[in-house]
């Protein structure tokens, strides 16, 4: 009997793309989406390889190691244990020195008592052996909780667990933050207190200034838990604007550890994520496409005997043949935001990838894919497709001006010798 040609173009149902995903990944944990993932997949929505690799919960850091391309970014261990050390003192008695923050200068919100809850911890436990739950009873308690916010209760809520549909699946979302029933001091006594977000961040702000970058990314995080929590509200029956659109930014001050909080108005980050949430493949119609061949299992068997390595179940050989059947959107940016930069980036190098040299090159090429394509249509020694002719004529005149400086480069340069 001749082997059958699979004919997967229907989107298999969700328990089989879950299916799907779990063998794509092999015998290892799912790494799960957070803030930072799901604001790092909104930079290249276009990206399929991308939206597999987190579907499948791929540890994408750890698959660039094993092919050779480890990845140069992310926080270090010294800059983790420090966060969580100035979250920790934020968040402790119940979250006072947040509180005060919050009625004091220069934000003087008007905050009513709250009842702190923790819905990372199961309820009935001894609160010095806290119990953590699983993500299903978590997510229920933040439910629960934030029904009781609906209802006009005053809670400030610890470690809830959101969820927002990231390509058709579900993604939980765990905040460090806190939400708080407020008023701003320039409120009307009348007007009703709003739901804040607050991001606790330990980069510093010195003389009232933050790096840019991370305030960004800061910004584009708490988007996400907004968005989220937006969500849970609809699904509440509850109308989301009860979530304000400014999120609190917790930062150390100067070189102390000491925290201050500042007010950051997040509504063009939020619109961003969800335009570009909209975007992402729907991944039962990816998962759908996929060659059956594609495999990350990234599983390691333990040694036979003593000091000899562990079996791989896939080789790095392997794991890269399954890349490359996984259509790849390169561009700059993901070098700070995608583990599988470094190889995505010489791999589209060695295919003269357009895309490689950025987005506004990509633009401007009107979809002229490939850099020698470019180059031919520019010299003349190819023709340009239908769509293609401004930038064929972009392309011509660039060239024409740099063959004429070439010519005149040496003119110049002979002249200047003859000068001096
Ligand atoms: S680095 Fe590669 S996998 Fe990651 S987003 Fe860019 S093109 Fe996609």
């Amino acid at each position: 009997m001749s082997p059958s040609v699979p004919q997967a173009t229907a989107a298999p149902g969700p328990a089989g793309t879950a299916a799907r995903l779990d063998a794509l990944r092999g015998p290892v944990p799912p790494r799960s989406h957070d803030a930072r993932t799901i604001a790092a997949l909104t930079v290249n929505p276009g990206c399929s390889r991308r939206a597999v690799l987190d579907a499948a919960g791929v540890d994408k850091r750890k698959l660039a190691e094993r092919i050779g391309f480890p990845a140069r970014y992310g926080q270090s261990p010294f800059a983790i244990t420090r966060g969580l050390a100035f979250e920790k003192q934020v968040k402790a008695d119940n979250c006072a020195a947040l509180l005060e923050l919050l009625r004091a200068e220069p934000l003087r919100f008007d905050v009513p008592e709250h009842e702190y809850v923790d819905l990372g911890v199961e309820p009935e436990a001894d609160p010095a052996a806290p119990v953590n739950l699983d993500r299903a009873a978590r997510y229920e308690r933040t439910r629960q909780a934030f029904a009781r916010v609906a209802a006009g209760e005053p809670l400030l809520a610890d470690h809830p667990l959101l969820r927002l549909d990231v390509g058709g699946r579900t993604a939980y979302v765990e905040p460090d933050v806190v939400a708080l029933s407020a008023r701003p001091a320039d409120a009307s006594a009348s007007a009703p207190a709003r739901l804040y977000v607050a991001e606790v961040k330990s980069f510093a702000v010195i003389d009232g200034q933050a790096d840019p970058a991370k305030v960004g990314a800061a910004a584009t995080q708490a988007a996400v838990y907004v968005l989220a929590l937006r969500r849970l509200f609809t699904e509440l029956g509850v109308d989301p604007a009860i979530v304000a659109d400014d999120v609190l930014l917790i930062c150390p001050t100067d070189f102390a550890n000491k925290p201050s909080a500042h007010l950051l108005d997040v509504r063009r980050q939020i619109a961003a994520v969800e335009r570009q949430l909209a975007r992402l493949p729907r991944i039962g119609a990816l998962i759908a496409d996929l060659d059956p061949a594609v495999d990350f299992d990234l599983a390691v068997d333990p040694p036979e005997a003593k000091g000899e390595p562990g079996r791989e179940h896939r080789s790095a050989v392997e794991l890269t043949k399954s890349l490359t059947m996984i259509e790849a959107r390169y561009a700059p940016e993901c070098v700070t935001n995608c583990e599988m930069a470094f190889h995505c980036r010489s791999e589209a190098r060695a295919a003269g990838a357009a895309d490689a040299l950025g987005r506004s090159v990509r633009d401007a090429l009107g979809g002229i894919e490939s850099l020698s394509e470019a180059l031919e249509i520019a010299d003349g020694t190819a023709g340009a497709g239908s769509g293609q002719h401004e930038a064929a004529r972009l392309l011509r005149a660039a060239a024409r001006a740099y063959d004429e400086a070439l010519r005149v480069a040496p003119r110049a340069a002979g002249g200047s010798e003859a000068d001096g």
